[in-house]
Order: structure tokens, then sequence, then C-alpha cells
């Protein structure tokens, strides 16, 4: 019986030893071959890590990038800023050489004539000075001559519309049209001297206007005719009986600050303190040795709104 079972196993063992070898081996592969997936998985995680630091690293470099592009901007923007310094310095060091001027003064007179008119040109002549007058239309006689006056006496007679109706006038180009050939066709009349100077009710860019001001500009402009605002003010507009003292200083405090220099005064029945005022500021201006002139085809475009095209 034994020796059955030893031959038994004499004869079986091989194949018991081939079987348990197989069945290791199936093992190991199986083993082996999850390893492998586990160490692709992992590659791939690391390929993922990769990509991502990769895309990291792209991240920093173009924000890095972005901080040099900050850098150089700032680095512009303080050159401008720089050059603005210089520019506002040159400016001022400008202004302070600018102890010739102005070199010009202009005396305007709007809204007349007036009673007042003729004390003005009383005034105008004692010191031997030429204005310029921006008159509207008037319907009397004793006043129409003194548009005469002006031109006579060697003033400036500019036209500044006919009827001074900010809502008529600038109502239409039409409106403004027929004004402006009724005060031209009136000083003409009377005169003898075609008008070729004009003044904006409001000033070229008053703000009562809906229609554009170049519309009426360039009406103005189709007819050779040029248009004048002001760059100082005597502040007579406003308060109708300002003490001549502030008019004094309001028409010279600013003078210095343009090359050439228009006051506007304003010459109405009520603005008797403007004419108070007048010899002071005639006195003080001819003192420092500038010259009071009348406006000619050298004086400086003084105007708030310009035509663009
Ligand atoms: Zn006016």
């Amino acid at each position: 019986m034994r020796v059955r079972r030893l031959k038994q196993m004499l004869l079986f063992g091989p194949y018991v030893v081939f079987l348990i070898t197989v069945i290791i081996c199936v093992i190991l592969f199986v083993l082996i071959m999850r390893e492998n997936d586990r160490m692709d998985a992992l590659e791939e995680e690391i390929g993922h890590i990769t990509t991502n630091q990769n895309s990291l690293i792209e991240k920093v470099s173009s924000v890095s990038s972005s901080v040099d592009e900050l850098g150089s901007a700032v680095g512009a923007i303080s050159r401008e800023l720089s050059l603005i310094d210089i520019g506002t310095y040159e400016g001022k060091a400008d202004a302070s050489a600018r102890t010739a001027w102005p070199k010009k003064v202009y005396l305007t007179f709007d809204d007349g004539p007036s009673p007042n008119t003729g004390k003005i040109l009383d005034i105008l002549d004692e010191y031997g000075v030429k204005g310029n007058f921006f008159c509207v239309g008037t319907e009397s006689e004793e006043l129409r001559k003194m548009y005469k006056r002006i031109v006579d006496e060697g003033h400036v007679l500019c036209m500044h519309s006919y009827s001074h109706k900010y809502n008529e006038i600038y109502s239409s180009v039409d409106a403004f049209t027929k004004d402006l050939d009724r005060i031209y066709s009136l000083q003409y009349e009377v005169t003898g001297v075609k008008p070729s100077i004009y003044r904006f009710p409001g000033g070229s860019s008053n703000s009562v206007s809906r229609i554009p001001m170049e519309q009426f500009i360039k009406v103005l402009e189709d007819r050779g005719i040029t248009y004048y605002d002001w760059n100082v003010v005597a502040g007579d507009a406003t308060n109708p009986m300002l003490p001549a003292e502030q008019i004094i200083e309001n028409s010279l405090c600013d003078l210095n600050e343009y090359e050439e220099a228009m006051i506007l005064f304003h010459d109405l029945y009520n603005k008797t303190s403007t004419v108070e005022a007048l010899p002071e500021i005639i006195e003080a201006i001819q003192a420092s040795g500038i010259p009071i002139v009348p406006i000619d085809e050298t004086t400086m475009p003084i105007r708030h709104y310009t035509r663009t095209n």
C-alpha cells in the first residue's frame, strides 16, 4: 500500500510541481501586470503634474511679462508727467518773462448806443485813444447819430445784432441772417461805411443758442465778416451799479494774462459807473506804456468758439 502511494507520488509529483509552478507564474504575471498598470497610472499622474507645472511656469512668465509691461507703462507715464511738469515750468517761466505783455489793449463797448456813448467818446478823445463800439439797432434818431460820431472820430463801429434778443436771433439761421442784414444796413446807411466786425450777443460760446454756433459763424464768414469775443471783463454786465473801483480792478488785474487784451465794457444808459471808471483805467494802461488801439486786420482772433471745419 505504502509502495503504491510512493509510486503514485513519484508519478504525479512532477505534474504537481509543474502545476504549482504554473500557478505561481500566473499569480506573478497577474501581479506584475497590476504593478505595470499602477506604474502607467503613476506616469500619467506625473505627466499631468508636469503639464500643470509647465502651464504654471507659463502663467508666471506671462504675469512677469505683464509686470514688465506695467513697469514700462509706468515709466512712460512718469516720463509724460515729467514732460508736463517741464511744460508747466516753462509755461510759468514764459509767463514771468512776459513783462512786455500785453502788447496791445482794446477797449470794447457793447450794447450801445446809449445816453452814455457821448460821454465815453469824450473821455476817449481826452486821452487820445480809439475804442471799439459793438452797437445794436435803435429806433431813436438821436442815438443813431452816435454811429456816425463813432466813425467820424476814428473809432471802430462794429455790429452786435439789431435786436440783441437771444431767443429771436438764435432761433434759426434765417432769423440770425435777417437780424444781421438789418444792423448791417442801418450802420452802413448812417455812416456810409460797410461794417465788417461782429460780436455775438452773449459771445460765440453762449449757452443760449440751441443751434450750433458754427452755423451762424458760417453766415458771417460767407459775408467776410470777422467776429470777436473778449478776454478781460470789466464786470459791469451783471450788476447795473457795480462800483467804479471794482470795474477798475476787474479791468486791470487780468491784463498781463494776454498778449493782446480785449476788455469788455457795456455802454448802456444805467452803466454810469463804467463811464466813471474809464479815465482811471486808461491812465493806468497808458502809464504802463501799453498802447490802446482800435481793432484792425492785425488783431489776434480773440474768440471763445472757433468753427472747426
Ligand atoms: Zn450785448
